[in-house]
């Protein structure tokens, strides 16, 4: 990912170039980059908070356009969501959680001083933009006690966790080649959620990974099924045909 911080992307061939391109753009000092200033998918207002937060998209499932990322805690995905909720409803994502889980976690998290980071896609949807949200973490290893009170929140039956091993901060240095996962030190998650993959290794983030379209494990408790359900009440145009 650090890859491309110090250089403007370079122009996809077969992007569509009337369908509201948005160029990721390098400003060196900044979290990240920022739009292209010609863009017009994503409206100012949103582009106003993202700028110096944006990296270049990745592609997702689907095939949808992915037209830019934010992986930082910057952005108040709380505050657009409250303004406008149609963009996160558009996309129909299964397997992440309900967005105010994740709002709640935040809260949680900032009130212990670990900040939450969310990786936000902005996507094309019909000429719509779309936002979906493929993980969330933290740098270093969640204590116990915020272990016990974000976990049930953050941890879906579709989702992947990434764990720094506990004693990655007594030994953290990132020159040394990775050991092998550890095969032990698995917190039990509030409600039973058992993630689809668990792995607790050589990371520096903890880090909850989001599906596009997950298979929510029947007799489940987690978030995502209330997510999925108010979903459903939305039109889905593009679940008909994934
Ligand atoms: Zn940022
Ligand atoms: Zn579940």
């Amino acid at each position: 990912m650090s890859e491309g911080a110090s250089e403007p992307e370079a122009e996809d061939p077969d992007d569509d170039p009337d369908s509201g391109r948005v160029v990721f753009m390098a400003e060196p000092g900044a979290c990240a980059g920022r739009l292209e200033p010609a863009q017009s998918l994503v409206p100012q207002w949103l582009a106003d908070m993202i700028d110096f937060h944006a990296w270049p998209s990745v592609p997702t499932p689907g095939h949808l356009p992915g037209r830019a990322r934010t992986v930082c805690e910057h952005v108040d995905w709380e505050l657009v969501h409250a303004d406008h909720p149609e963009l996160f409803e558009r996309r129909q994502q299964v397997g992440a959680p309900e967005l105010s889980a994740l709002w709640e976690a935040k809260a949680e998290l900032a009130e212990t001083g670990t900040p939450l980071a969310f990786d936000v896609q902005l996507e094309e949807i019909e000429g719509e933009l779309a936002l979906a949200v493929y993980g969330a973490g933290v740098i270093g290893r969640l204590d116990d006690d915020q272990w016990r009170s974000v976990a049930p929140l953050l941890a879906t039956c579709c989702c992947s966790i990434h764990e720094p091993r506990s004693d990655v901060e007594l030994f953290g240095s990132l020159l040394r080649p990775a050991r092998p996962p550890a095969v032990a030190g698995k917190r039990t998650i509030g409600s039973s959620i058992r993630p689809e993959h668990w792995q607790i290794g050589d990371w520096m983030h903890t880090w909850f990974a989001y599906p596009l379209y997950g298979d929510l494990r029947h007799g489940c408790a987690c978030t995502a099924h209330a997510a999925s359900a108010a979903g459903a009440q939305f039109v889905p145009n593009l679940r008909a045909t994934a």
